[in-house]
């Protein structure tokens, strides 16, 4: 329908000014471009919501031969639009903008909070982010047989998704973890990470990713890669994808992993079919799904041996022949060492879902109102220290430390577990397609891996909820036995055990 089109185009043209001013604009541009921004965010809400959609809709509901195939374009379409109609249309207009504002302010209050590791000054703005946030899910409603408030703030990152079934899956997965770190750290001997201590220019490193990068697939014909202070991937549509990524003078690992993350995240949405461009067969599934092509490729991949044995080849190209000095256990050990931290965005591919577990069980217990706000700094420490074993050493490297809350998302973190969980899943059924995935990689091949998920994932856009998806390609639902296959896999062996 030409109304929803329109207001696809018109969010696409605000994803290249937000991208924009996150890497090319000049200082002095800020204080307009909010209001360009504002602008057409506002433009398409009403495009959005015109009651022209609703009518449009009803009448496609009403047309069995048009929905008799639920998997069919027009069906999905229809189906897709209707939950992004009535998601828009359910709120209140005054409730979307009282959350704006307050979120704008206390993202403000969040940072100056955190540079002084003092919660007590956010906590009355969570406090109103969180009674806002429940008016919002009440609009939205949810199975009230079955699920909780928390469910409908989560559906709208992951359709579908509800607290009862994170948990199911998060309950085994975190016995499992916490037993899998402790085994390696009291029983186990660290590889050599010397490597991640190797200085090398950031513009050589640029060098290496963008070589990585195109060799993994990404088309740089149909996206750019710049630098960001966070790294991210957004652009209009396919055939324009822009990604950025942050590059440490101190260690390659950070800016090859986050550029291969983000390349993750550019290939699904180059891999979407331009035919759909601008309705729903033409987006991607939901976040978990686009984190599990991210992480894939960062982690399945980039922290692979047959990935480094490819790539210690290549690298003394770029960074000159000192490289060379490295073998591939160095690599290897230096790609994969586990170390429980305070900072999640710094963690390692094994303790990293621990930190996502304890958000889960905080915002649950928040949005079901089990806990105050007041009471999440020490809920947070005593988490840390039975998760992680870590006492928290102030609110900074605390409760502070992550910005979603403050922007209002909650139902938000789990989605990066998930996407931990289906690329483990995905990745499996992958290789029992083709067993000699990872001998492809040594040889510095990776089209096998990428047509596959073009294929199973990328092409079907928003065709399949996520949990179909994860059936309709891994034959399984959703479990929590590939991710820790693929840990226990790499890490005891790599720690001697
Ligand atoms: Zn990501």
């Amino acid at each position: 329908m030409s109304i929803t089109r329109e207001a696809s185009l018109l969010g696409a043209t605000g994803q290249i000014l937000g991208w924009d001013q996150e890497t090319m604009m000049p200082e002095g541009g800020l204080e307009l471009r909010s209001r360009q921004l504002a602008q057409l965010a506002r433009m398409t809400h009403e495009l959005a919501t015109d009651p022209r959609v609703g009518e449009w809709l009803a009448a496609c509901e009403a047309d069995a031969s048009l929905m008799s195939d639920p998997f069919s374009v027009a069906a999905v379409n229809v189906r897709e639009t209707r939950r992004a109609y009535d998601r828009a249309t359910k709120i209140p207009a005054s409730l979307v903008e009282e959350l704006a504002k307050t979120t704008s302010i206390s993202q403000h209050e969040w940072a100056e909070a955190r540079k002084l590791s003092d919660f007590a000054r956010f906590r009355p703005h969570l406090e109103k982010i969180v009674r806002l946030l429940r008016e919002r899910a009440a609009c939205f409603g949810w199975d009230k047989a079955k699920g909780e408030a928390w469910d409908a703030l989560a559906d709208e990152y992951e359709p579908g998704c509800t607290a009862a079934e994170v948990e199911s899956v998060f309950k085994p997965l975190r016995t499992r973890l916490a037993g899998l770190v402790s085994d390696l750290l009291t029983k186990g001997k660290a590889p050599r990470a010397e490597f991640n201590d190797y200085a090398v220019p950031v513009e050589a490193q640029e060098r290496f990713s963008r070589f990585v990068l195109e060799k993994i697939g990404f088309d740089f014909r149909r996206g750019r890669l710049d630098r960001s202070t966070h790294p991210f991937c957004g652009g209009s549509h396919c055939n324009d994808v822009r990604m950025t990524s942050r590059y440490s003078e101190r260690c390659l690992n950070d800016g090859l992993g986050s550029s291969m993350h983000e390349a993750g995240h550019g290939m699904y949405e180059q891999g979407l079919r331009f035919e759909h461009v601008g309705t729903p067969m033409g987006e991607s599934v939901s976040l978990g799904i686009h984190e599990s092509q991210s992480r894939m490729w960062e982690n399945q991949v980039g922290r692979s041996r047959a990935f480094w044995t490819w790539a210690m080849k290549e690298l003394p190209r770029f960074v000159g022949d000192d490289a060379q000095r490295f073998s591939l256990d160095d690599f290897y050990g230096a790609a994969n060492v586990v170390e429980p931290g305070f900072i999640r965005v710094d963690a390692d591919e094994a303790t990293y879902n621990l930190h996502i577990m304890i958000r889960f069980e905080i915002e649950r217990a928040i949005i079901r109102g089990e806990l105050d706000v007041a009471g999440i700094p020490s809920v947070w420490n005593r988490m840390y220290k039975e998760y992680l074993g870590l006492d928290v050493p102030d609110d900074r490297r605390g409760c502070l430390q992550d910005i979603h809350w403050s922007m209002g998302s909650m139902g938000y973190f789990p989605t990066y577990t998930l996407g931990n969980l289906y690329a483990a899943q995905f990745f499996e059924a992958a290789r029992k397609e083709m067993p000699d995935l990872l001998d492809q990689f040594a040889r510095g091949e990776f089209g096998g891996l990428k047509r596959w998920l073009n294929g199973k994932i990328h092409e079907e856009g928003k065709r399949y909820l996520p949990r179909d998806l994860c059936r309709r390609v891994t034959g399984q639902e959703l479990s929590p036995e590939p991710l820790m296959r693929h840990l226990e896999g790499k890490l005891r062996p790599l720690y001697g055990l």
